[in-house]
């Protein structure tokens, strides 16, 4: 087992990563509570409720919540469903909420226990490679029927904890989503070795586990050390954002469940390293990653067949822009991110090569 820490404005939290952690929860825990109140997707359910449950000592009160799968559930009235299986079950500010699935639940669970009471402890248990990524710094949200995440906190996990031995049924389509975020991470820190890492890979899913267990530190550790510099996304952060500006509106424009998070982040990737290139009149060797997303699957071409008014006009609307300028995440090199500003029109010109 490995272990990261990560200091935010009211202490600091501990991620914990290994094989089998989920039958050991209670041991990683900072205090043992009275209850514990487990939420988690019904395709994550039948899966690991029963060993989560029963990692937790008989004197813990467990109890659960089964939310559907997918992006839906981060709505208004799942979140106020979820509030009121806790009141129903007793949970109050000496219980700690689990969060038990991918990053919707993690999203949706975390919000629950940030507004709860006015604030309850809560645990990240991710189960998808995503998860590797949005369990750690705390942003928590649901969605708004005018746009995603919308609705939310910055809310700080009391730990993180990852079984990696969870990943072994993850879909071919999750691991993808998963791999982007990793390799995005990469591409942000300044190490040629893990971009190389991320490149070794034939099959995702038959990666082998230690070049994963390794991938998925050095991922959360990338990601540990920026959110604990800047908590509230007021300066670094904002690196984390790299190849989603084109991603959000991809995603926004095809429709959530059309195309996974991570594919779209690896489709923005793909263009923000055009743009650095041509920016900064450098060479980021772009052809080496856009061959390593066609070998794996990533549906570049779907770019093609989306309207460039309708992406440009929703790159302008990312809560992440000031006035109509768009905002993006650039490279000078690997491990040297900077944030530069364009207007609409350096985009669309940017954006020709998708549609010619
Ligand atoms: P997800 O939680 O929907 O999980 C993807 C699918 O995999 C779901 O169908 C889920 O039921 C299933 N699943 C989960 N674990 C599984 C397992 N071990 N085996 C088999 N199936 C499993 O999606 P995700 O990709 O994990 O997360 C996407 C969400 O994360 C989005 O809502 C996005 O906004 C959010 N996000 C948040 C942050 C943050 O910092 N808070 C960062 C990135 C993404
Ligand atoms: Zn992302």
């Amino acid at each position: 087992m490995e272990q990261l820490h990560v200091k935010h404005e009211h202490g600091s939290y501990t991620v914990s990563i290994g094989s089998g952690l989920r039958h050991t929860i209670s041991e990683h825990l900072p205090k043992s509570y009275r209850q514990v109140f487990i939420i988690t997707d019904s395709n994550v359910a039948p899966l690991y409720m029963d060993d989560v449950k029963q990692s937790f000592p008989e004197t813990t009160v467990v109890t659960t919540y089964v939310v559907p799968a997918g992006e839906e559930s981060k709505s208004l009235s799942v979140f106020y469903d979820c509030h009121t299986k806790a009141i129903e079950y007793g949970v109050d500010r000496q219980s700690s909420i689990v969060a038990l699935g991918g990053g919707v639940i993690g999203d949706l669970a975390g919000y629950v226990a940030a507004s709860y009471m006015r604030g309850v402890d809560y645990v990240q248990v991710p189960t998808t490679l995503l998860a590797h990524d949005s369990s750690v710094g705390g942003k928590v949200a649901i969605n708004h029927a005018l746009g995603k995440n919308l609705i939310g906190h910055f809310y700080q996990p009391v730990a993180v904890i990852y079984d990696t031995a969870s990943l072994n049924t993850l879909s071919k389509t999750e691991w993808r989503s998963g791999m982007a975020e990793v390799i995005k991470h990469a591409w942000i820190a300044h190490d040629q070795a893990f971009l190389d890492q991320c490149y070794s890979i034939d099959h995702f899913e038959d990666v082998d586990k230690d070049l994963l267990n390794s991938l998925i530190l050095q991922g959360i550790a990338v990601k540990a050390r920026i959110v604990t510099e800047d908590e509230r996304e007021q300066g670094n952060r904002r690196f984390l954002n790299f190849g989603h500006t084109l991603a959000h509106a991809i995603e926004a424009e095809m429709g959530y469940g059309e195309i996974t998070h991570g594919e779209a982040v690896a489709i923005g990737m793909d263009f923000a390293l055009k743009v650095s290139e041509s920016y900064f009149d450098c060479s980021l060797n772009r052809m080496n990653f856009r061959n390593w997303i066609m070998a794996h699957g990533y549906p570049i071409s779907v770019i093609n067949h989306l309207d460039q008014h309708e992406l440009l006009h929703r790159m302008t609307r990312d809560k992440k822009n000031v006035n109509s300028e768009i905002r993006m995440v650039l490279l000078s090199k690997q491990g040297n991110p900077q944030v530069v500003s364009f207007t609409k029109d350096e985009i669309r010109n940017e954006l020709k090569e998708y549609h010619k």
